[in-house]
């Protein structure tokens, strides 16, 4: 931890370090490849070790864009992006930040559900940590054993519910990397201040435990108190070591989500992003539709198909956005309807868990329903009931809101919103080209996956993705600016707002509900001003900073990749 330190002396950032020749070539927080000058080469015993020309930074950017071109399967891009940063951190950050749109899919999702799957076939290179059960007792030891001292922010998962996937196991690893990444490339996180952790608890996955390559723990999932002793211990000790570091939970199945969320919210600054940040996004292109169809926010009716984690989630954070705005929070929740496999979610139905069930509508309401042939509510039957003004899918099940449901929907309101979340592409519950065409083009759209633009009778349609990097990154850099103690349901609120209302000043005439990750980096910056703003409005956060000061501080702090000065010391 000790090698090198990054000094600054009058503005000027430069690297002090007495490590010299090949280790300076294999760090990758210190390899500059090409790019070491003459100077350099002679101070830290580099000349020879490399080819004669000294690079810049943006020569050596257009040859690995040319390398990375080179590579046709969106899986090998996704271990040519990996290998570039296993050797050289900055290039790897320029690389991508300089090719944000086209590069994001192939470091993060969707690409990285392929990484995640070939997980112990592909393994070459620890990165972050990986806290097994059985080393439980070694908690503080494994934590010291990081390699950057001070962190800010840890991205943690247990791999039991990898984005689309579930359980990945010891897979699962791959998601916090994949996210710190964001986290630095659209939210100028210093990478070095980033700490991925994997907690390794098992896999119920056969096809894992079956695997004579699997490198995790080869034993079923722990449950009950053994799991919750080991979280314990984990978040003990993440606390005693970075008092203040934001705990980011990411992929945890269903349940452990909500129940870790709820349980050390108040305890540790944390964020699920499953849970927080989709709702907060979707929340946002729900306030768009409001701003594209002037229908106010106390009459759109909400059809969600699919009441698991992220379903359910994103029902809370619009209701309490809903409820931030004003609206009564019984009148924010009877204006949602929730479908989950046994059709909507109506009192009697057994096993609904404690978030659906705040959603389940009353038997009097549906008394003149019908019911289908295995005695449940159907969508159909529940759109055309309802009338619904936003559709959202979150059910994994591809092709669920077919020509009739869409028509149907159609039939009683003006500009339908339908937002087919469900990842990966093939899992999408109806695709953006169907849709215009079966609406005549009156429709509003938010995917889960990247989608093409759809041209239908000469107007160009852009798709929206409802991408949480949109979100995460603004509200992690803003709770981390003021050093909140918590992240609030006005934090979230705010950083809702901030995105339509961008979106509505960037938007013009255009239709889309949400912004393109081409504006991530500027959107990330807004949204961390606005939860930064929101904390301190709330009494949460533990520095002082003038609330109009914020934007310059987050410029200040913003961590661009470049090259620094060496210096031997
Ligand atoms: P989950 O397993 O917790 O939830 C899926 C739910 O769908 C379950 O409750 C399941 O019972 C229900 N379901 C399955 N078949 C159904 C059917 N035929 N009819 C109605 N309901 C059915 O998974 P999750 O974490 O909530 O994720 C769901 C989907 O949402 C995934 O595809 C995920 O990729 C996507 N997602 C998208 C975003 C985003 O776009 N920003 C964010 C999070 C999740």
């Amino acid at each position: 931890m000790d090698e090198y330190k990054i000094q600054c002396t009058d503005g000027i950032y430069t690297i002090e370090t007495k490590l010299i020749g090949k280790a300076l070539l294999t760090i990758p927080q210190l390899n500059k490849g090409t790019a070491f000058t003459m100077k350099e080469r002679m101070d830290f015993k580099l000349i020879g070790k490399l080819p004669l020309k000294v690079e810049t930074l943006s020569e050596q950017v257009n040859r690995c864009y040319l390398q990375f071109k080179g590579y046709k399967q969106p899986y090998k891009k996704n271990i040519f992006l990996n290998n570039l940063l296993n050797y050289n951190q900055v290039l790897f950050y320029a690389l991508i930040v300089e090719n944000l749109v086209e590069m994001l899919p192939y470091i993060y999702t969707p690409a990285v559900g392929s990484a995640v799957k070939e997980f112990s076939h592909e393994f070459r290179m620890p990165r972050g940590l990986y806290i097994s059960y059985p080393d439980m007792n070694f908690m503080d030891t494994m934590i010291d054993n990081r390699t950057n001292e001070d962190i800010d922010v840890i991205v943690v998962t247990d791999g039991e519910g990898v984005l689309g996937i579930g359980d990945q196991g010891i897979g699962g690893a791959d998601i916090p990397v994949a996210k710190l990444m964001v986290y630095t490339a659209c939210g100028g996180v210093d990478p070095s201040r980033t700490l991925p952790i994997f907690l390794d608890v098992g896999t119920n996955n056969k096809d894992l435990l079956e695997d004579p390559m699997y490198i995790g723990w080869r034993r079923e999932r722990l449950t009950g108190d053994l799991y919750d002793e080991f979280i314990e211990k984990f978040v003990s000790s993440v606390k005693k070591k970075f008092p203040g570091v934001l705990l980011h939970w990411e992929d945890f199945g269903r349940e452990k989500a909500y129940e870790n969320l709820h349980k050390y919210k108040d305890k540790i600054l944390s964020f699920n992003d499953d849970i927080q940040g989709t709702g907060v996004i979707t929340a946002a292109a729900v306030l768009s539709v409001v701003n594209i169809t002037r229908v106010p926010l106390n009459q759109q009716k909400i059809v969600i198909f699919g009441a698991g984690a992220a379903g359910t989630g994103i029902a809370e954070q619009i209701c309490k956005a809903m409820i931030q705005s004003g609206i009564s929070e019984k009148k924010a929740r009877s204006l949602f309807y929730l479908i989950d496999k046994n059709g909507l979610l109506v009192s009697g139905i057994d096993d609904l868990n404690a978030m659906q069930d705040k959603y389940k509508r009353t038997k009097p309401e549906v008394v003149n329903w019908n019911k289908n042939k295995s005695g449940e509510y159907s969508l159909l039957e529940t759109i055309s009931q309802v009338k619904p003004t936003i559709l959202i899918g979150t059910s994994g099940v591809s092709g669920a809101f077919n020509k009739k449901v869409i028509t149907e929907m159609a039939k009683h309101v003006e500009m339908p919103a339908v937002m087919p979340l469900s990842n990966p592409t093939y899992c999408a519950e109806v695709v953006p080209e169907d849709l215009v065409a079966w609406t005549n083009g009156n429709v509003l759209i938010a995917t889960g996956s990247p989608f093409p633009n759809v041209i239908y009778k000469d107007r160009n349609y852009e798709i929206s993705q409802c991408n949480n990097a949109l979100a995460f990154p603004g509200i992690g850099i803003g709770a981390m600016l003021t050093k909140s103690k918590v992240i609030t349901d006005n934090m979230l609120y705010a950083a809702s707002i901030a995105i339509s209302d961008y979106m509505s000043r960037v938007g013009g005439s255009n239709v889309s509900l949400l912004p393109t990750i081409a504006d991530s980096i500027k959107l990330a910056k807004i949204v961390a001003r606005a939860v930064a703003a929101a904390s301190i409005n709330d009494n949460v956060n533990t520095i002082n900073i003038d609330i109009n000061n914020l934007e310059k501080k987050i410029e200040k702090d913003f961590w661009i990749p470049r090259y620094l000065q060496y210096e031997f010391g």
